[in-house]
């Protein structure tokens, strides 16, 4: 028989000691919260962090407690104090979406409940396929076609990529390997296509030669009649072409190809048609400038982004496929332990049929609790918004003789430079660099910079639901002040 004290023998467990105290600090942190997303116009942009702050991330693996509070603590010193800034109304970096408080709430819940979406009969499983219905119904794809929630658009792009290899390989890629592949494949491109496309032909073994990149206008744009050469080449040449990536909204400069002509172009040649819409293709719903990617809707796959222009807490992307089987076909298995019943938790869908990943978190309720308080229809205002706010900054860019602009501004992104006084070459990229690095460490604004048309060129991309007209005045302002404190520096007194 055990003696007593074996019997008292508490087992361990994660849950707090004291509730009570738990929700104490857990109110603060909603307060802290609220107070740091209310005032973060008030708070630098960014800002360099100090030496003490780089050697906390040093710190060893703790082996002893302790008290949650000061674990609290140093997050709230060290961590929140020094963010990367991309939900300040003035950072226009790259290219990324502002987050919101709702979906902070989901992501929090989420946790909560802490459901594994790899599959099964839970609520959360089905609000997972309830958040992809509605995104096949804001770019026009069919209630038959399917889709699923993943990390972001660069593996959303690399699932459409691998239903598009397997489609047109021409035998059992998943049983026979690339290596049995009768004709090399071949996926078109524009030369602006986003560099994840890359990564995704090195990984589904096709390597990256078998990504044409494909000229573009002066818009930047693909040529599409350089397209059909290229195709018709490679046809001679004896491989196959297979799929042609149109991209709505790059990321340099926004350009949007033809995505109309693209899909034609592909039902004439037998490619599949994927879109890169991880910017763009929510434009399908913002009412005035829906019509810039008209054909979206006919892509045989699309990736998009809900944590770019739907302003979802990282992480969130997701692929849609017009051919439910030929995306289903790509991915499931049957794992042994992982059998359908035909009742309880292991009835419904296995969702961890449609990618790469088997547990998957819970990524749609942020997205849907966002979309059901404030409704799809004020995203596609905040769309237009921003489309429009940056053809404002183009036109006060455009206005101001010391600043100039490059490519077209087609939706949100704005790509310009300082003339200083007359640069060019090194001399100037070094001069707008300084501008550049000066208005992040002053903590005024994030832009970041690019090559477009082979010179280097400021840039700011406006996806941000906080940032007002005052704000790109602003920017115009400051760069301007710093140009001419460079200018002054340089010259001699
Ligand atoms: C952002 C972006 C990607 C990559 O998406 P992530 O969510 O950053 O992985 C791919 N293509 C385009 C055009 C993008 O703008």
């Amino acid at each position: 028989m055990d003696t007593l004290q074996e019997v008292m023998v508490a087992d361990e467990t994660l849950d707090p000691s004291d509730w009570a105290d738990m929700q104490a600090l857990s109110h603060r942190i909603v307060d802290d919260a609220i107070g740091y997303l209310r005032d973060v116009r008030n708070r630098p942009v960014w800002r360099e962090m100090p030496a003490e702050v780089r050697a906390f991330f040093s710190e060893p693996l703790p082996h002893e407690p302790a008290p949650i509070a000061d674990v609290y603590g140093d997050v709230a010193r060290n961590v929140m104090a020094y963010p990367m800034g991309n939900i300040h109304p003035r950072f226009w970096s790259w290219y990324m979406g502002s987050s919101n408080f709702t979906g902070a709430l989901g992501d929090f819940l989420a946790a909560i409940q802490g459901s594994n979406l790899g599959g099964g009969n839970h609520a959360a499983g089905l609000m997972d396929s309830q958040v992809v219905d509605w995104l096949k119904e804001m770019v026009g794809f069919p209630a038959s076609a399917s889709g699923t929630l993943v990390s972001g658009g660069s593996m959303a792009n690399i699932i459409g990529l691998t239903v598009a290899r397997n489609a047109k390989a021409g035998v059992d890629v998943r049983e026979r390997g690339v290596g049995a592949i009768p004709k090399p494949l071949r996926f078109y491109a524009s030369d602006q296509v986003h560099s994840c496309h890359r990564k995704a032909m090195e990984a589904l073994g096709l390597g990256n030669r078998a990504l044409r990149r494909v000229s573009t206008d002066a818009n930047l744009r693909i040529d599409v009649d350089a397209l059909k050469t290229a195709i018709a080449e490679d046809r001679a040449a004896g491989f196959k072409p297979a799929c042609v990536i149109g991209t709505a909204g790059t990321v340099n400069t926004g350009a949007i190809d033809d995505l109309q002509a693209l899909a034609a172009l592909a039902a004439e040649e037998d490619l599949w048609f994927h879109v890169d819409g991880c910017i763009g293709a929510l434009i399908a719903i913002a009412p005035e400038n829906a019509s810039l990617v008209a054909g979206v809707e006919q892509a045989h796959s699309i990736a998009l982004d809900p944590h770019k222009w739907l302003h979802a807490p990282f992480e969130a992307g997701c692929t849609l496929v017009r051919d439910a089987e030929a995306h289903r076909g790509t991915f499931a298995t049957t794992l042994e332990c992982l059998q359908l019943a035909p009742r309880g938790l292991p009835s419904g869908q296995w969702l961890h049929d449609y990618g790469l990943q088997t547990s998957r978190g819970f990524r749609a309720l942020k997205v849907w609790m966002a979309l059901k308080e404030h409704g799809v229809e004020k995203f596609g205002r905040l769309i237009d918004q921003n489309i429009a706010q940056a053809r404002y900054l183009a036109g006060l860019i455009e206005a101001e003789p010391a600043l100039e602009l490059t490519a077209p501004t087609t939706i949100n992104i704005v790509c310009f430079r300082h003339r200083g006084g007359g640069l060019s070459g090194e001399r100037l990229k070094a001069f707008n660099t300084e501008i550049m690095m000066r208005l992040q460490e002053e903590g005024i604004a994030a832009v970041s910079d690019t090559t477009v048309h082979g010179q280097h060129w400021l840039r700011a991309a406006v996806t941000n639901h906080r940032t007002r007209r005052d704000d790109l005045d602003l920017l115009v302002r400051e760069t301007l002040r710093i140009g001419k404190e460079i200018e002054a520096a340089a010259s001699p007194a």
